[in-house]
């Protein structure tokens, strides 16, 4: 089975793959099928993610996996939440959205910089699909005072674990693949592909 993997950002790309291994399923990306990217326009995960995943269907005809992710601080009301990704302005980069968040947590002490991944998946397994699969990871830490380690992406180098002593950038991949918000979304997932396995003639 094909699927779409709706999404240009090579970290998700990376993780997803090296936590969806099945030998009957081949996982395309953005970079195999150019498809125009879609305007994110909704006020929550579930919301982007549908959007991601119905707009690859629709245009591929393929199934399509999407994923909609971001961080919430708790001293921030959840920011930067959805806007994740665009922290700091139309241009932001992985290192000027943690500049930003630093400089808002500046002089905020360490109970105080509670915060947790969130990660959305959504799974349409054809155009119009009206029974997508949902499901939902979320992953605790705290965010650091200076950014530490250089696996991983995003906001990784400002996650700090308490049970690691470690952000998650200096994690390994398989450390982070196999606690992540995205690891424990892609779990709710895979449990329609190891049922679509065993009931498959070719197992
Ligand atoms: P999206 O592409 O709109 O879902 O934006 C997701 C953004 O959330 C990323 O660009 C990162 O800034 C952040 N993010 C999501 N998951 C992770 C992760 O596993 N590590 C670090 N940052 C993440």
């Amino acid at each position: 089975m094909k699927i779409m993997l709706a999404t240009k950002n090579p970290g998700k790309i990376k993780e997803i793959t090296k936590i969806l291994q099945y030998p009957d399923i081949q996982l395309l990306s953005h970079k195999d099928i150019e498809i125009p990217e879609v305007e994110e326009t909704g006020m929550t995960f579930i919301e982007n993610a549908l959007l991601k995943a119905r707009s690859s269907s629709d245009i591929t005809g393929l199934p399509s996996i999407a994923d909609d992710s971001g961080l919430e601080v708790d001293y921030l009301n959840a920011r930067p939440g959805v806007m994740s990704a665009r922290y700091s302005g139309e241009h932001a980069t992985n290192e000027s959205n943690n500049l930003k968040l630093l400089k808002e947590l500046k002089g905020v002490s360490f109970e105080k910089r509670s915060a947790r991944y969130r990660c959305v998946i959504v799974f349409t397994r054809f155009k119009n699909d009206p029974f997508p699969l949902i499901s939902m990871g979320t992953w605790e830490g705290f965010i650091a005072e200076s950014p530490k380690g250089t696996n991983g992406f995003g906001y990784d180098p400002i996650f700090f674990l308490p049970k690691f002593k470690k952000t998650s950038a200096e994690l390994t991949d398989e450390e982070k693949n196999s606690i992540s918000h995205r690891a424990i979304a892609l779990k709710g997932i895979e449990n329609y592909f190891v049922n679509q396995h065993n009931n498959s003639d070719d197992k």
